[in-house]
């Protein structure tokens, strides 16, 4: 039974980068009628901020893709917070000492400085291994006598994982691969502190082991761990998860890895929803806020290093689950656009229903108050070809609803000349002597008319189009007169030509 969890931890509002890897987890565990478990890893208090977790809860639900277990919700292998969950790992770290796979180090920070710098200068890199360990403060270098007196002195220590000499380590991925590490490069990695927290990686594979986790998706940033993980996963005795490590996402140039700056500094959003920093109240754009439809933007991430190998784009959140394969997945990163999550959201907005889009166009603007939800619902539907957000819809139908109160001046130069005063003053009356006031009958007397007189289109279209819409662009003037009715083209006619 498939199980996978999104682990993001607190530090800051969810990012377009997590939200990708929350869908992969999601769309995954669907399609294997999974489990999508919500873990929040909170152990390093220094970075923890505040409102970040319900942030992370809101941004997934309005994604539409909310987790099936975690706070509050199926608490099966609960607690979901590894800040509550802080007595379990210290005697997982225990065993680990009991057994030789890890070792309790007593180094200051001022101690590790100075071999950092020292190797610097020779142009090497500090290594904290079998090479170096027996020079440092350790249960390995130490008597066992020397390290129960510090212990019992109460002296800061840190257990570390013992990674072996001159072993090769044979990794699987599913998206990259077998992977061959040389356990002569890996740091001997912190997994617990003497104030009794775990480091991110004793909790991590702690938890998805207990929480019986039978994949990990997660973004490439963690690939350097993995060799670690798998280590620990055998110093355990346990059976390690599947891994799939999630390509980049590059910054729109393609150099580089977008950051949560860049969003800011380029001018679009890098979060779901609007955040605001809780110390500098600082507002960062969020597609939510700035007329984005969910549908959209999971649609634009699942391309970001996935595809479906034909060509099609267009994908709704059930075809993406039949669809997705983590083998599918790519190894290179995966440049983001924000033009083309714009061309989704243009796909998707004419999916949408007009009566919705009409409530929300509605509330947007204090001029439509005392206006019909149906009447706008109508134009809505008239004009949203044209739109990418609702936030373009005013100036698309602005003259569905008032009259032009000026004429754009290049405009009617084009379209005032001077015969357009009696040629308005003649179409006037045609259009009041139209009893059953249908675009079909506009069409057949104006189009007559002009036909039987040899007018030529254009010196009626032009100055007509310019009374009804105040400049020389809209949908068709047939619609238009249809839709204000009979009264308001009369006056709007006259008014051009008073
Ligand atoms: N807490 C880690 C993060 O913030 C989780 C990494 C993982 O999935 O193992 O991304």
């Amino acid at each position: 039974k498939v199980r996978v969890r999104f682990a993001p931890s607190p530090t800051g509002p969810l990012h377009i980068g997590g939200v990708r890897t929350a869908l992969f987890n999601y769309l995954f565990a669907k399609k294997h009628n999974g489990t999508f478990v919500l873990r929040v890893e909170d152990t390093d208090q220094n970075r923890y901020v505040e409102g970040a977790e319900q942030y992370i809860i809101d941004a997934l639900n309005w994604c539409g893709i909310p987790f099936d277990e975690g706070i509050n919700k199926n608490e099966r292998f609960g607690p979901y917070r590894q800040s509550e969950r802080k007595h379990l790992y210290k005697q997982y770290a225990d065993a680990l000492i009991a057994s030789g796979n890890a070792y309790y180090a007593f180094d200051t920070p001022e101690t590790l400085d100075f071999h950092r710098t020292d190797h610097e200068a020779k142009g090497k890199t500090f290594i904290y291994n079998w090479h170096n360990r027996l020079k440092l403060s350790n249960s390995l270098s130490l008597s066992a006598e020397e390290v129960k007196a510090k212990l019992n002195a109460g002296d800061e220590y840190v257990i570390r994982f013992k990674s072996p000499q001159d072993e090769t380590l044979h990794l699987k991925d599913i998206i990259r691969g077998d992977i061959k590490i040389d356990t002569n490069i890996l740091d001997d990695k912190v997994l617990f502190k003497s104030d009794g927290m775990p480091t991110y990686h004793l909790a991590n594979i702690v938890d998805d082991h207990l929480m019986e986790i039978t994949h990990v998706i997660r973004g490439e940033e963690w690939l350097p761990s993995l060799a670690l993980h798998y280590q620990l996963y055998k110093a355990f005795g346990w059976d390690a998860p599947e891994f799939a490590h999630l390509p980049l996402i590059l910054k729109p140039t393609g150099k580089g890895k977008l950051s949560k700056r860049d969003g800011d500094k380029l001018g679009f959003p890098v979060f779901p929803l609007q955040w605001t920093d809780p110390v500098t109240e600082e507002i960062s754009r969020g597609y939510k806020q700035d007329g984005y439809f969910p549908g959209a933007m999971i649609n634009f991430l699942a391309f970001l290093g996935w595809n479906p190998g034909t060509e099609q784009e267009i994908f709704n959140l059930d075809e993406l689950i039949a669809t997705f394969e983590l083998e599918r997945v790519n190894k290179s990163g995966a440049r983001f656009d924000p033009d083309k999550i714009k061309w989704f959201n243009h796909h998707y907005m004419q999916e949408q229903n007009d009566d919705e889009l009409a409530e929300a166009f509605k509330k947007q603007h204090s001029e439509l108050v005392d206006i019909d939800v149906n009447y706008i619902a109508l134009v809505v539907g008239m004009i949203k070809e044209r739109a990418t957000f609702i936030s373009d819809f005013w100036e698309l139908t602005h003259f569905f609803f008032t009259a032009p109160n000026s004429y754009e001046e290049k405009d009617s130069k084009k379209a005032f000349k001077e015969d357009t005063a009696t040629l308005m003053s003649e179409l006037k009356n045609i259009i009041i002597h139209i009893d059953e006031f249908t675009v079909e009958a506009l069409q057949r007397d104006i189009k007559g008319w002009i036909t039987k007189n040899n007018i030529g289109f254009g010196k009626v279209m032009m100055p007509l189009r310019l009374a009804l819409v105040g400049a020389l662009q809209g949908p068709d003037v047939f619609d238009i007169m249809f839709m204000i009715g009979k009264a308001e083209t009369v006056k709007r006619i006259e008014k051009a030509i008073s």
